[in-house]
Formats: C-alpha cells, sequence, structure tokens
C-alpha cells in the first residue's frame, strides 16, 4: 500500500512539474542563496597590448562555485538569473566588487589599469546610472578605469532609453564597449547611435581568421573602420600565434585571449602585476609569460 501511494505521489508530482522545471527550481533556489552564502566570484582575463605584451586592462567574469556542482561558468546560470530577475543583484555584486578589487589594485601601488564589466541587457533598463555612480563614489574608483560592456541584442529594447542611459555614463567618465561586435543585427547604426569607446571583435570572427577569407576580411574591415572612427578595438578569443600575428598586421591595439591567459583568479592576476612592473611587461610576443 505504502509503495502505491507514494507512485500515486509521484505521479502527482510528475503532473505538477516535470524534471527540467524541478531542476529550474531547485537552480533558482541555489541561485537566491548563492549572494548572501557568497558563492560567487571574480576571475579576471587580462587585455593585452599587441605592440608592447603589457597588461592594458582586465575583464571581470563571474564564476559560482557551486557547493555541489563545482566551478560553473556564465552560461550556466546567468540566463536563469536573467529569467528570475535574480540579475539585478548579482551584476551590481560583481560592479562593485571589479570596482573594489580595481582600485584596490591601484592603491597596492600597481600602474592604473581599467577593468571591463560585462553588463545584462536588463541593466540597462534600470537605474544603471545611479547603481554605478554610486559604486564609483563609494569604491574611490575613478569613472576613467571602469568600462562597461554591452551586447548588441542587449540594448535592442527601449533603444533611446538605453541610448540616454549611455550617454550619462559617458558624461560619468564611464568607458563603453560593444561586446560580440558583428554578431548582432545593427551593428553599424549602433556606431551611429551610441557613445562608444571600445569595439570587441567577436571570437567567432577570430577563430579562423588565418584560413577562411571572408573571416579575414571582416576582422580587418572591423579594425580599419574602428581606426577610422577613433575606436578602440580588442580582438576576443585569440589562441594561436597565427592570430596574433594576423592580428598584429592589421594593427589591432589589443587581445585576449588563451594564448596569453585564460580568465585568472586574483592572486593569478597580482603576479602578472607584478611581473609586469619588474620587466617592463607581463608577455613574451608570442604569449608566453615574460621571463
Ligand atoms: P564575453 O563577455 O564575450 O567574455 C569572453 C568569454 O570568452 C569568456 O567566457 C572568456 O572566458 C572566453 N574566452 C576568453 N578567451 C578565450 C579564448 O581564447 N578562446 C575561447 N574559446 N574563449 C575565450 P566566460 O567567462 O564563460 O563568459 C561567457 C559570457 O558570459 C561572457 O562573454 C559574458 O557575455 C557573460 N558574462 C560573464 N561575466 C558576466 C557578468 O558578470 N555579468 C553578465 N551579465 N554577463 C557575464
Ligand atoms: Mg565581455
Ligand atoms: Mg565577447
Ligand atoms: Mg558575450
Amino acid at each position: 500500500r505504502a509503495k502505491e501511494s507514494g507512485k500515486n505521489n509521484c505521479q502527482l508530482y510528475n503532473s505538477i512539474m516535470n524534471e527540467e522545471s524541478l531542476q529550474q527550481l531547485v537552480m533558482e533556489n541555489a541561485l537566491r542563496k548563492a549572494l548572501e552564502r557568497e558563492e560567487f566570484s571574480i576571475y579576471y582575463q587580462p587585455l593585452v597590448d599587441t605592440e608592447t605584451g603589457r597588461i592594458s586592462g582586465f575583464e571581470a567574469l563571474i564564476r559560482w562555485e557551486h557547493p555541489e556542482l563545482g566551478l560553473l561558468s556564465p552560461a550556466d546560470f546567468i540566463p536563469l538569473a536573467e529569467a528570475t530577475g535574480l540579475i539585478g543583484p548579482i551584476s551590481e555584486w560583481v560592479l562593485r566588487k571589479a570596482c573594489t578589487q580595481n582600485k584596490a589594485w591601484q592603491d597596492a601601488g600597481f600602474p592604473p589599469l581599467q577593468v571591463s564589466v560585462n553588463l545584462s541587457g536588463c541593466q540597462l533598463q534600470e537605474e544603471l546610472v545611479e547603481t554605478v555612480s554610486g559604486i564609483l563614489a563609494v569604491t574611490g574608483l575613478s569613472p576613467g578605469y571602469l568600462q562597461l560592456e554591452i551586447t548588441e541584442g542587449n540594448a535592442l529594447q527601449n533603444i533611446n532609453d538605453c541610448i540616454e542611459r549611455l550617454n550619462a555614463l559617458k558624461m560619468l567618465g564611464v568607458h563603453i564597449a560593444i561586446d560580440d561586435f558583428g554578431t548582432g543585427y545593427s551593428s553599424l547604426s549602433y556606431l551611429k547611435k551610441f557613445p562608444i569607446d571600445t569595439l570587441k571583435i567577436d571570437k567567432s570572427f577570430v577563430r579562423d581568421v588565418t584560413n577562411d577569407e571572408y573571416d579575414a576580411a571582416i576582422v580587418s574591415t572591423i579594425i580599419g573602420m574602428a581606426r577610422s572612427l577613433h575606436l578602440c578595438v580588442i580582438a576576443e578569443g585569440v589562441e594561436t600565434q597565427a592570430q596574433l600575428d594576423f592580428l598584429r598586421d592589421q594593427r589591432c591595439e589589443a587581445v585576449q585571449g588563451y594564448l596569453f591567459s585564460r580568465p585568472l583568479p586574483v592572486e593569478e592576476c597580482e603576479k602578472l602585476l607584478f611581473k609586469q612592473m619588474k620587466r617592463g611587461r607581463a608577455f613574451d610576443s608570442s604569449g608566453g609569460i615574460f621571463s
């Protein structure tokens, strides 16, 4: 009998929610608690000047140290965070944490660098300007050392509101980058409408840049266009020496990718920064760590 009623409960349960939504619910609850339990951390990936081999900044990339599942990438939980509205507090945490860290590095005596933080689409819809200026005030970081990355998809809704907010951020002195450039639907009109400082060429174009003539043409066109428009340009996802050579040839000023470094925890970044202070640069011309 017990077995039978157990089976009935199970059936009832199944009719209410399938396994997938149950899993979703479990994840959502875990995500809700992750902030207070301090399970998030930020890894920082160096941006490297292609001419000098110097680190010119870091991109802040969130990780979730899940108690059972281990280290999770943003793709594993950012969509859920966006769907549940938890993205707001999480993003604010990332911003505060990254600004605090960057100021701490400056206070420790490292030459000042820019930290780049990814915004989610939802953030562009809200009190972003107040949040950012509040965090800058509290952390004491100068606005010029903060860059915000938006994707073309992010800003598509309420475009005029977004432009207004980005202009206000720009007035604060914060820098704006377009992330994954070229993958959206309206890249070129964005360039005209948005107060942009930097284009980040999406890694999907960089991947085959040395053996696909279309990708090569697209990448060199974006670099040339950025130059004409006086924008900074960064290539993402640089993994090989050949890709780096191509980009250097095209005078792409900065790169980011596994060739130089994966995203790193704070202490590893500090080792690189020490190296850079002592030797003038962190990386050699082939992406190795400068000895
Ligand atoms: P993204 O902003 O385009 O970040 C670059 C991604 O490419 C990172 O993945 C980075 O680890 C990865 N990457 C870097 N170099 C290479 C390479 O040489 N090869 C390859 N294959 N990949 C490389 P990650 O850390 O998994 O982040 C994925 C995306 O999640 C980010 O893409 C960004 O859109 C989003 N994200 C990360 N952190 C945050 C955050 O704090 N808030 C929000 N809203 N989104 C975030
Ligand atoms: Mg990014
Ligand atoms: Mg990107
Ligand atoms: Mg992205």
